[in-house]
């Protein structure tokens, strides 16, 4: 069975069985999985699957997204089907032509291939319009002239039947004409509107008659100012799916009252569009310490609480990338949460988790000096330098290895000293020793500081019997072992650190209050010291920096005359106690 946790090289090679390596995630049953199998064995499509990801071009797509689009996707490869990827555009006053292109490029970049299978709503708009005017001579949709608040009111509510319109009764003639003319644009924005004819006392809200075209003048970015009438999302999605021979449309829960409707109106155009889709329904991701709603996102970038859609704090793909996440660290994700029918929330560390994973495998490991601290080794030369053999993976030795410059003045983390060290410190202190990565056992012998009292830099006599890699360095065992750098070689680089965006867990971003709930300082920007040769890093390429945690090349600010990093994940889950 081909499946979704492929690697990025394997791509081009999507046909052949996939070796997973060492993050194997096998696909696990599920109930979608389960349903499709027995329509296969009762081959009820003829042994065919076909799914799609609906999106509406109105933001950038988020993580929330990218478990509908492996889900999708990832059926289609393992049933060896198709995943169409259909833009919902029908409300042009807020969909445009920047969120398609963006999430072609994300779902393209997660490692997907809608092959020839991308399609617009508004594609459909005038085999719609059609239908509609079929439903209305059915005597199945009228036009109701009533305000929009009329038709709320008349509505009912879940205890109350609501009640019907009084243009309820008009004549197929009079709704035919009156439809007709709403599109050729005789009536103004909101005058009228037209509705399928179900039933006003349904216990089920969704079928009180329903709108499904209104009047909205707005240019749209595909079919400009041809329409002003527009089809509304439910009377779209179903003959959308309709039209495109989907077997299994799969959604999230929230749609689950919307799926009599879904089945009425194919149900009443069973004769004229090609099949009737099995609507699925699925429990949507809700990831802690973030929001999975492109309107609330949409309000963080206009308000700009941060740096545009692709800020490395944002659940946005555009934002994980920029952040340094891997696509088959998100494919990994969707893989591993699975999917259910039941809302639960996924704890941010367990989508860190399958990047850290990842990169562990993969990333090659570098050395930066994020806070630095001077530090001088008393007992070498000033010119001296020496030559350290530093592995580029310390579990693969076929990825080689590099040297670093052993000098008088090196840069340390301040954190690696302490000068009152605290009970469990095993770094540097006032006459303890540690071991330098890769160099020498190493003894503070001196604290050196500012008029202001703090610590400038401090002074350690090496022990050159004690060199990593020789016989003398077995013989004697130190607690700390901290890296460093050669201030005399190593380079500035801008660093970017990222904490969570929301500080809360779970933020309820149903209160207008919901900013109060942002991170303060969720963004550190520093100057560290790192390794000479990684101001030749492209941008996108990601690194383990020893100790710090996984970082990437910015994107779109790395130049090799100002190296910018993205710190993606810290080594370990610091989370702690914010945990969900
Ligand atoms: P939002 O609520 O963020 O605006 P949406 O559902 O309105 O999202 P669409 O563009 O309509 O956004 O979504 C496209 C597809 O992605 C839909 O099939 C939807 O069910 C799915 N989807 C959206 N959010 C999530 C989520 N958090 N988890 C899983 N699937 C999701
Ligand atoms: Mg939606």
């Amino acid at each position: 069975m081909q499946h979704i946790i492929f690697r990025e090289t394997d791509l081009k090679n999507t046909n052949k069985d996939i070796s997973t390596t060492a993050l194997s995630a096998e696909p696990v049953s599920n109930f979608i999985r389960n349903i499709i199998d027995e329509d296969i064995r009762t081959k009820k499509w003829g042994g065919r699957v076909e799914t799609r990801f609906p999106p509406e071009p109105n933001g950038y797509l988020h993580i929330g997204h990218a478990k509908s689009i492996c889900l999708n996707f990832g059926l289609a490869i393992e049933y060896e089907g198709v995943c169409h990827l259909r833009f919902d555009d029908t409300n042009p006053k807020k969909e445009g032509k920047e969120y398609v292109d963006s999430i072609l490029d994300s779902v393209r970049w997660l490692g997907f291939d809608w092959g020839g299978h991308l399609h617009y709503s508004s594609d459909y708009f005038e085999k719609l319009y059609k239908y509609s005017e079929y439903l209305i001579s059915q005597g199945k949709a009228y036009v109701d002239s009533l305000t929009g608040e009329e038709i709320r009111n008349l509505r009912g509510t879940l205890t109350k039947a609501g009640t019907n319109s009084p243009h309820r009764e008009r004549s197929v003639d009079e709704n035919l004409d009156l439809f007709r003319r709403m599109k050729q644009g005789e009536f103004s924005d909101g005058t009228h509107v037209l509705r399928a004819k179900i039933d006003m006392a349904s216990p089920n809200m969704n079928l009180r008659d329903p709108v499904i075209y209104r009047i909205l003048r707005a240019h749209h970015h595909r079919t400009g100012d041809a329409w002003c009438i527009y089809p509304m999302y439910d009377y779209t999605h179903c003959i959308s799916d309709a039209l495109e021979n989907i077997t299994h449309s799969v959604c999230t829960l929230e749609f689950e009252d919307h799926r009599p409707l879904y089945d009425w109106i194919l149900a009443q155009l069973k004769d004229r569009v090609p099949c009737h889709p099995q609507q699925i329904e699925f429990a949507r991701l809700n990831l802690t310490h973030t929001v999975m709603s492109k309107r609330i996102l949409m309000e963080l970038v206009e308000g700009g609480f941060v740096e545009g859609w692709d800020d490395p704090r944002m659940p946005t793909l555009a934002g994980l990338r920029r952040r340094g996440y891997t696509p088959f660290s998100i494919r990994l994700f969707a893989e591993r949460i699975g999917v259910s029918k039941a809302d639960s929330w996924i704890g941010m560390d367990v989508l860190e988790n399958c990047l850290r994973e990842d990169l562990n495998i993969r990333a090659q490991r570098r050395i930066a000096v994020l806070k630095p601290l001077k530090l001088v080794i008393v007992n070498l030369p000033d010119n001296y330098e020496e030559e350290c053999l530093v592995p580029n993976h310390p579990q693969k030795p076929e990825n080689g290895s590099r040297v670093l410059a052993l000098t008088k003045t090196l840069y340390i983390e301040r954190d690696d000293f302490m000068e009152v060290p605290t009970k469990g410190y095993f770094r540097l202190a006032p006459g303890v020793e540690v071991r330098l990565r890769y160099a020498y056992i190493i003894k503070c012998v001196k604290v050196i500081k500012n008029a202001s009292n703090e610590i400038e830099e401090i002074h350690c006599s090496y022990d050159p019997e004690t060199k990593s890699g020789t016989i003398g360095s077995k013989a004697r065992k130190v607690k700390g072992n901290i890296h460093w750098l050669s201030s005399k070689y190593a380079l500035k680089s801008e660093v970017r650190l990222f904490d969570n965006l929301f500080s809360d867990s779970r933020p309820d971003v149903s209160s207008r209050e919901y900013k109060r709930l942002l991170g303060v300082n969720s963004k550190e920007i520093i100057s560290a010291y790192i390794e000479p040769s990684l101001n030749e890093a492209q941008p996108e390429e990601f690194f383990q920096f020893e100790r710090s945690g996984y970082f990437v090349a910015d994107q779109l600010d790395m130049k090799t005359d100002r190296p910018v990093f993205n710190r993606t994940v810290t080594l370990r889950d610091s989370r702690g106690k914010y945990k969900a």
